[in-house]
């Protein structure tokens, strides 16, 4: 035992930040939608804004009207909640009159803690005030946290997210494995 261990600490330090700084900054994609209430707020600009702050870059956006089916997939793991049924309008825009949300994947190192540090906690009266939910969130008068947009929270929340909201074409880039299938018969709109 060495009677002074200052610099087995100091070795340990070195090891330890760069063992922090090798595994801490994974390329990583993450789910952003701006909900309802971010739309017809006027935010989307603004939040768009915020979310440069991080350098992350966007490898896809859309505007998309969220079916009941999409709604109730995306929050099933609240499904036994007293709530579900509001956020599931909440989400698909009944409760603000406008059908629409805006759906973006942001991509980069650490993307999935750097975007929810911005958009803060779920709950915006314990949001940080500078955050997007704790600036622009509000708790409804049955106690739905309308809380402007919407961010994954782990990788795997995000690979599920990411792949129910958009399809291999909509993303510039190859993040997930995909397969050929072949469509006979599809009918869809195109172009008069
Ligand atoms: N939510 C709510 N009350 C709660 C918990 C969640 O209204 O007590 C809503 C809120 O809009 C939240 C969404 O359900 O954003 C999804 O909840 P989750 O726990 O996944 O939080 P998030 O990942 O969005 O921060
Ligand atoms: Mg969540």
């Amino acid at each position: 035992m060495p009677d002074d261990n200052k610099p087995v600490a100091l070795i340990g330090a070195i090891q330890f930040n760069l063992v922090k700084r090798g595994t801490a900054v994974a390329t990583e994609q993450t789910l952003v939608i701006i909900k309802p209430d971010g739309l017809v707020k006027s935010l989307t600009g603004n939040i768009l804004s915020r979310l440069s702050e991080t350098k992350l870059i966007i490898i896809g956006a859309k505007i998309v009207r969220v079916t009941e089916a999409l709604a109730k997939e995306h929050y099933k793991h609240l499904s036994d909640k007293p709530f579900f049924g509001e956020l599931v309008e909440y989400i698909m825009g009944d409760v603000h009159n406008t059908h629409r949300v805006m759906a973006l994947i942001y991509q980069g190192d650490g993307a999935i803690s750097k975007v929810r540090e911005i958009v803060g906690d779920t709950n915006p009266e314990k949001a940080n005030p500078v955050s997007i939910r704790g600036a622009y969130g509000r708790i409804t008068t049955t106690g739905v946290f309308e809380n402007v947009v919407h961010a994954s929270s782990s990788a795997e929340d995000a690979e599920h997210e990411i792949k129910l909201w958009f399809k291999p074409s909509e993303i510039v880039g190859d993040i997930y494995p995909t397969k050929d299938v072949v469509r006979e018969k599809v009918h869809e709109k195109d172009w008069a």
